[in-house]
């Protein structure tokens, strides 16, 4: 069997038979790639937990007839704090559904790879209170590779860059100034301090979040208007969303 390295996250897990998982995992070329770890639910796997979610490993794999078999895993990050903590979890289940649904097989997107890596990272240790935010930027992020960078500067539909409404229109892509308002009625109030936030989002490294120093309601205001944007973008439910959403 021909086989190959290849460095990846873990997205997610299934069951496969009695003792083995298929791994849903984000190639470092952005790729979605599927394989099988045998053995892996068994108490004494070999793979340990270098296959669970958010974990970033160095695999070797085993070309299969319909899925790949990984031969062998080695951590590069494990992430564990995202594990051991609900909080930390939740958000970081957020960034591997989002993934596990916008990446696709033999099509990719290498920033992606790179940028969610360095989210799990900084999600370890941030501030719980800074998570939600951390969430917002991710998917900000994450949508704008994808294509769908939102319009903060201009207005979404006429390119108007005197733009000063305080409408959000996710199914125009962005902010919309009041001659072009009509165009779309389910468009959501902003305000101009949201809209401030969510281009520096846009804007700044990971690491530089948690100093932008949102307060409570601001936050809650990005983070409602970031998740209508990708609920309008992203046409898979994205479960995990929709209970971070719900528990904020
Ligand atoms: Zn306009």
């Amino acid at each position: 069997m021909p086989s190959y390295p290849l460095r990846a996250l873990v997205l997610r897990k299934t069951k496969l038979g009695e003792a083995d998982l298929i791994v849903t995992l984000l190639a470092a070329d952005g790729r979605q790639v599927r394989a099988v770890a045998k053995g892996a639910r068994k108490t004494k796997s070999r793979f340990g937990a270098r296959v669970e979610p958010f974990a970033v490993a160095d695999l070797l794999l085993h070309t299969g007839r319909s899925l790949e078999v990984i031969a062998e895993a080695e951590t590069v990050a494990s992430h564990e704090a995202l594990r051991s903590d609900y909080e930390r979890m939740a958000a970081a289940g957020v960034v591997v559904d989002l993934l596990d649904k916008i990446s696709v097989e033999g099509q990719g997107e290498p920033q992606l790879f790179e940028m969610s890596n360095v989210t799990l990272g900084v999600m370890e240790s941030a501030a719980i209170a800074t998570l939600p935010l951390l969430v917002a930027a991710f998917l900000l992020k994450a949508l704008a590779m994808h294509g769908y960078r939102p319009s903060l500067d201009q207005c979404a539909s006429c390119a108007d860059d005197t733009c000063d409404s305080t409408l959000f229109s996710p199914r125009t892509g962005g902010c919309l100034c009041d001659g072009c308002s009509p165009q779309d009625p389910a468009a959501l109030r902003m305000s101009p301090d949201a809209r401030a936030v969510m281009r520096a989002l846009l804007r700044s490294r990971m690491a530089d979040i948690e100093a932008l120093g949102v307060d409570d309601a601001l936050r809650s205001e990005v983070v409602r208007l970031v998740v209508a944007y990708t609920g309008y973008h992203v046409p898979a439910r994205l479960k995990a969303l929709d209970m971070y959403a719900k528990g904020m």
